[in-house]
This record gives C-alpha cells, structure tokens and sequence, in this order.
C-alpha cells in the first residue's frame, strides 16, 4: 500500500469514527464539524484566550496592554514567590468566570467527574506551552495533590490526570507521591487573597521517602488564581531541599 492510500484509508476511518460517534465540544456539547476543532466547538473556541506576552516574568500574568515586554507584576515584586516561574495554557476574566466555556469545562472534569476528559486538556495544555517548557530544564513532575477525602469523592486526581500528558509528551518522570495535602481546604472561591493564603498555610507536606535534593520541579495544577496553593507547595518543596522550582497550569483567572 503506498502512504497516499495509508493517508486515504486512515481519513476514511476518521470520518467513519465521527459519523458514528459524532465528536462533540468538551465543554458546550455542541457538534464539532472536523477534527481540526481540536476537542471545542467554534464559539467556545472565540472566548478561550491564549495567555501571551507581554507577561510577568514570575507569575505569568498576562498584561492587558499588548505592547511592550515581559516584566514583574507588583504582586511578584511584593511577594517574592516560592517558585522561579508559573505558566498557564490560557486565561479568563475572573468576572465572566462562571459563564466561561474554559471555566465550564474544567468545573465539568473536577465536579462532574468527567475523567475522560483529562487526556484532551493535558494535551492541550502539554501542546500549548512549549514555550516555556522547553525554557526550563525540570527533572521531576510534581501534581498539587488533593486530600485523601476529596480523592475518595472524585475518584481522581485533576492535576495528576493533567500531569500525565505532559510527562508523556516531554517524556518527564512524574510523581504523584512527593506532596501530601494534609488539610481539607475548603473551595477558595469567596475568599479574600489573603484569606486563600491563609487558608493554605500548613495544607502541604513532603513525602520523607522522597529525594528532592536539588531537583528542578514542576508544579502541576489545573487553575491559577491568587496564586497561593502552588506557592505554598512551592514553600514545603523548598523547605525540603528542592532546586529551582516552576509552575504550569491548564487555566489562569485574570483580573
Ligand atoms: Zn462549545
Ligand atoms: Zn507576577
């Protein structure tokens, strides 16, 4: 068989699977026309923003004005975050944040239990930010674990499920066992940044059976919003020895 025939054959089987198992937006369930959609339908696409520069060099916030160059926000200047870097896939407007398809499809994996659906996120958010992965030289993997409580509840973990694609793909080793999430936070949703900080202080622990000696790590989390989660985690590996320390997340709250 030559490779035109292969190409024609594998198209064919392609649009047989999407006739019979009509491909549909993850986030909307609207009807997806060809596979170049890439797992969200046309309108849900025209509202995901992709986080680009300028940007914060520490946090990764995007800038609103689309002139100029990538510098430290007030916050990291103020802060001084636990990590050296973070990154997210993209963003959305924290006022339109319950409407928004990007918001919608994660609170559908997290609370709807839609497992299947940490394949296609981690995917995309492994594709997307070749960028800056490929700025730092991260030996280990490491997922913002969730309590044993709310892991029962889920069946899963989001992080790890989003932490796998990205390990697979930059072929990375991940660890689901170097942090333990000793306290059962409540949502932060409601909360004031510095109540979130608050709330978080003392949520983490290192695994003593773990090396971190030294090791560049990834922290891996599913949303970006105040930020104080992945420093806290950031703060426990530190503690614990580790090197330079970044962070990526599949979404960011913008304010
Ligand atoms: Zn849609
Ligand atoms: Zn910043």
């Amino acid at each position: 068989m030559t490779p035109g025939c292969q190409q024609t054959f594998a198209d064919r089987l392609d649009w047989l699977v999407d006739w019979l198992y009509p491909p549909r937006c993850r986030s909307c369930g609207a009807r997806i026309h060809g596979r170049d959609a890439e797992y969200f339908c046309s309108v849900c696409w025209s509202h995901i923003q992709l986080v680009s520069h300028p940007l914060c060099t520490i946090c990764g916030r995007p800038f609103p004005n689309a002139s100029g160059d990538d510098h430290a926000c007030g916050v990291c200047l103020e802060r001084n975050p636990h990590f050296v870097r973070a990154h997210a896939w993209a963003c959305y407007p924290r006022e339109e944040m319950a409407e928004h398809p990007l918001r919608q499809v994660i609170q559908k994996f997290k609370y709807g239990r839609k497992v299947a659906l940490g394949k296609p996120l981690g995917q995309l958010m492994a594709r997307g930010c070749e960028e800056f992965l490929g700025q730092c030289h991260v030996e280990m993997i490491v997922p913002v674990p969730l309590h044993p409580k709310r892991l029962r509840w889920r069946g899963f973990n989001q992080s790890g499920l989003l932490a796998r694609q990205i390990s697979s793909v930059y072929n990375i080793p991940l660890d689901h066992f170097v942090l333990y999430r000793n306290k059962d936070t409540p949502p932060q949703t409601q909360l004031t940044e510095e109540d979130r900080r608050k709330n978080m202080r003392g949520a983490f622990a290192l695994n003593p059976r773990k090396s971190i000696t030294d090791k560049c790590l990834l922290l891996v989390d599913d949303v970006y919003t105040s930020g104080a989660t992945v420093n806290e985690c950031s703060r426990v590996l530190k503690q614990g020895g580790a090197g330079e320390i970044y962070v990526i997340t599949l979404a960011r709250a913008v304010y």
